[in-house]
């Protein structure tokens, strides 16, 4: 198993990196943590077909992490006509979010996405969600509640990878390192401490509570990623990891 960081920016895409979005990739098959505006073009830059993606998992409802499915999809209707199914998972009401989102940037497509066989799954605070071969767990964390933000967790074929989603400190962020194969937690500032986001002075006092086998951090702004005298691992866009 093999994850390639599509996009560990923030919002401002700071440093030119790009948005939100990790790629885990199992004998052909892809999983897309969550799916940033930037997203389509960085699969196409690792030479990733979207047939390959079979599921997407969305940790909340901002352009950074979910504004790349309406460009996932035009390029699944228009560009390549897509015959594999494809599930998007995501908090409550993922199904008229997409949609509404589809709507506002390609008017008239979001009907049209009945040509495709597209499946909408809403996961549940704590709950297991299966998806044949796949478990996904989610837990609540601390952003702006009308993102319905959350901790996303993959289980496959044996391993597990989790991602913070966007948030400041939150007990739930230990349950969802449970375990961990390879745990991805946001850090998008050095030391302010502010609701709705981590910081490296936190994440040093806070990061033994993880079990992880692997910590790595993302979302960072660049007051993190050219931090000089850092201890914790910083992810880069393109890296390639295996699980
Ligand atoms: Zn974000």
């Amino acid at each position: 198993m093999e994850l390639t960081v599509l996009g560990c920016g923030d919002a401002f895409g700071s440093g030119g990196r790009n948005h939100t979005s990790f790629l885990i990739v199992e004998k052909n098959e892809g999983v897309l943590l969550d799916c940033g505006a930037s997203t389509l073009i960085r699969l196409k830059h690792e030479g990733i077909t979207l047939d390959s993606i079979s599921t997407i998992v969305i940790s909340h409802f901002h352009g950074d992490h979910f504004g790349g499915i309406p460009f996932f999809l035009i390029s699944s209707l228009f560009e390549n006509p897509r015959t594999a199914a494809l599930t998007i998972v995501g908090p409550e009401g993922v199904r008229r979010r997409v949609l509404e989102l589809q709507e506002a940037m390609y008017a008239g497509t979001a009907e049209k996405l009945e040509d495709l066989d597209l499946r909408f799954v809403e996961y549940s605070q704590g709950e297991s969600t299966i998806l044949g071969d796949k478990v996904i767990k989610a837990w609540q964390v601390e952003h702006s509640p009308p993102s319905m933000p959350h901790g996303i967790r993959l289980e496959w074929n044996g391993k597990r990878i989790a991602f913070s989603g966007d948030t400041s400190w939150s007990e739930n962020l230990i349950p969802l390192s449970n375990g961990t194969d390879l745990f991805i937690c946001e850090c998008n500032f050095q030391n302010e401490v502010s609701f709705g986001h981590l910081s490296y002075s936190e994440l040093l006092e806070k990061q033994s509570e993880f079990d992880t086998k692997s910590l790595w951090l993302t979302h960072m702004a660049d007051e993190v990623f050219e931090a000089s005298d850092f201890v914790l691992n910083r992810l880069e866009d393109g890296q390639k990891i295996s699980i």
